[in-house]
């Protein structure tokens, strides 16, 4: 049976990636994003993809997992698939619903990948900056890692190998911190922490902090590398076993300094 597995912000970039290849994996992804319908949209796309790709394997006889049946139309056959679900990390009603909608469909959570963030704001600097933004930055990228963490403990209890992985940054490194992304930087330090506390009080449950990469995707820009090497970053981290590492700080399976 496929993991239950938890992605935010995965209507587009890194977390889409990674909802793609944990459902092609054969895991069940609940593909979640603030905006109901660009959930919908992008759960039934990589739905038709990985069925078309399931279609030809099993046309060569070499299909080795069930993708189901994938995208909006709900609960896939079994846990395997893709479904849709409205979710914004930086509104506690939002995540209360969540929360409650996933123990009513599945019961549990194998896997969460807090990867929703904004703010990446290279146009200002710590010495001059509005605080409006550090604030938005915070409530999301930190804050919102940290209620969805908090929301679905319950049900990650109820997995047998439980996964955090908080999608962070170099940014938020000390070791290599300096001026500028004020915003973003503390947000991911404070993520940071935030992994190794978390990691120190909740035994049984695997989490790291993974920085992507620099990676080709509407917030990174033009020029990073493909969102596949990023999110293959990420999943890494997913599919770690029981015994970890836990608590850690990585990007392609090796350690960032913190
Ligand atoms: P994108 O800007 O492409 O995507 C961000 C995603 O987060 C979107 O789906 C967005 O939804 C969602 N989001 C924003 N706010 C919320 C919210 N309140 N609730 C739920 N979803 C929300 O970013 P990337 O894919 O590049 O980044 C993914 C992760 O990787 C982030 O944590 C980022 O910090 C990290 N990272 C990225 C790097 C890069 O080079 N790209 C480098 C290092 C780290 P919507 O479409 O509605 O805006």
């Amino acid at each position: 049976m496929g993991r239950v597995c938890v992605v935010t912000g995965a209507n587009r970039g890194i977390g889409r990636e990674v909802a793609r290849q944990l459902a092609a994996a054969g895991d069940l992804v609940v593909l979640t994003a603030r905006d109901l319908g660009k959930a919908q949209k992008a759960a039934g796309e990589l739905g038709a993809e990985l069925g078309t790709a399931q279609r030809s394997a099993d046309e060569l006889g070499t299909a080795q997992r069930a993708a189901g049946e994938l995208g909006a139309a709900g609960k896939a056959a079994g846990e395997v698939g893709v479904e849709a679900a409205q979710l914004d990390v930086s509104e506690p009603g939002s995540v209360e619903r969540f929360a409650r909608d996933l123990r009513r469909a599945h019961g549990r959570v194998d896997v969460l990948v807090n990867n929703a963030a904004i703010h990446y704001d290279t146009w200002q600097r710590a010495s001059g900056a509005d605080l409006g933004v550090v604030r938005e930055a915070l409530e999301t990228n930190l804050l919102g890692a940290w209620r969805m963490t908090l929301a679905l403990l319950p049900l990650l209890r109820e997995s047998a190998h439980p996964r955090v992985v908080n999608v962070s940054s170099e940014a938020g490194s000390l070791a290599s911190m300096g001026a500028g992304t004020p915003a973003y930087a503390v947000s991911k330090a404070g993520l940071n922490a935030l992994t190794k506390i978390l990691a120190a009080e909740l035994d049984g449950i695997v989490i790291n902090a993974v920085c992507p990469g620099w990676v080709a995707t509407d917030m990174g820009g033009p020029g990073g590398r493909p969102v596949a090497e990023g999110a293959r970053s990420v999943v890494w981290a997913v599919d770690l076993p029981d015994s970890g590492p836990t608590g850690g700080f990585f990007r392609d399976g090796e350690p960032v300094p913190w």
